[in-house]
């Protein structure tokens, strides 16, 4: 399929607002089919590199890019930028923010199905030397056959090959699922930490936050405060586990949530767990359950 002109995608309404521009559903005049859009205004450096990656990536992990369109930036507007577009495949169940926020929690079981496809993605995207670096509920998107996929790539980074770039701001990225090592370098050691180690992390947070029902390390009405929250990521060794979690869930969430990155499971260890492999994907309880038509 070949998408050769944006004038072609008719915009049917807006899905989604991020921090770097806003996602639509476009509907494709030719070839009857549904699209999201996602338009960036603005600085160039990333939004280029998130370019760059999707062409590249290609994955049943991750969401399809099929086209970019860029207006190029030329000496006029250098200095406010110009705008960027990527034609992805379109997720109808918006993202497992979206998920969460309509079912609360989610049984171990379709969370362990959860957990293994956002291994698979990573296991993929390490494999070319991507970090992710924004693993996060908003950043998983569902399609109607309850498949989840990676996406957004806004913060991301290539650690080897072609591409040579500079540490990005932290603040573009969600302090709340950052791992020690990134929120708190010099203690953590995070000057000689890979990248690989913090996706794993983030998982972690995702995956308890499942089957908590509310972000694990603040208590749930809680302000989101954000010191009570990095202390609670650096030093806090309490973990709050759900009473009624099996053991290789509770095993599971704490070789992710090992602070100390050198002891952190590794994406192939993790998929090698009994919680990742404890059911076929296939079986009752799948996500497509909890997936809202939108
Ligand atoms: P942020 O910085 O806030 O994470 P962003 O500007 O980088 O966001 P995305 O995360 O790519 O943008 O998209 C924002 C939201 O738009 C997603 O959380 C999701 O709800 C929706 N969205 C993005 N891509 C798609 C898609 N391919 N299909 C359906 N919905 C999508
Ligand atoms: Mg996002």
């Amino acid at each position: 399929l070949s998408i050769k002109d944006l004038s072609d995608l008719q915009k049917l309404a807006v899905v989604g607002h991020g921090s770097s521009g806003t996602v639509y559903k476009v509907h494709h005049k030719k070839n009857q089919s549904f699209y999201a859009l996602k338009v960036i205004f603005g600085i160039r450096q990333q939004p280029t590199l998130e370019a760059e990656i999707l062409k590249r990536v290609d994955s049943p992990y991750v969401v399809r890019c099929h086209a970019v369109f860029d207006n190029g930036c030329s000496e006029a507007n250098i200095e406010n930028g110009s705008d960027l577009s990527f034609v992805m495949e379109y997720m109808e169940g918006g993202s497992l923010h979206d998920v969460l926020r309509a079912h609360h929690r989610l049984p171990e079981d379709v969370i362990s199905c959860l957990a293994k496809r956002v291994l698979e993605g990573l296991n993929y995207l390490h494999g070319l030397h991507i970090v992710h670096r924004d693993i996060k509920p908003s950043n998983l998107l569902v399609n109607e056959s309850g498949e989840v996929k990676i996406a957004d790539f806004g913060i991301s980074q290539v650690v080897k090959g072609k591409f040579e770039v500079s540490d990005l701001q932290l603040e573009m990225g969600t302090c709340a699922y950052m791992s020690p090592e990134r929120v708190d370098p010099e203690r953590w050691n995070g000057e000689n930490a890979d990248g690989f180690a913090a996706d794993v992390w983030s998982v972690g947070v995702v995956m308890l936050e499942c089957l908590l029902g509310h972000f694990p390390f603040i208590s749930p009405g809680q302000k989101p405060d954000w010191a009570t929250l990095i202390c609670a990521i650096c030093f806090g060794d309490s973990l709050e586990m759900p009473e009624n979690a099996s053991p290789e869930f509770q095993s599971f969430i704490r070789r992710c949530l090992e602070k100390d990155w050198h002891k952190r499971a590794t994406v192939i260890q993790l998929l090698d767990h009994p919680f990742v492999n404890r059911n076929s994907c296939g079986s009752t309880r799948k996500l497509v359950d909890y997936v809202l038509p939108r």
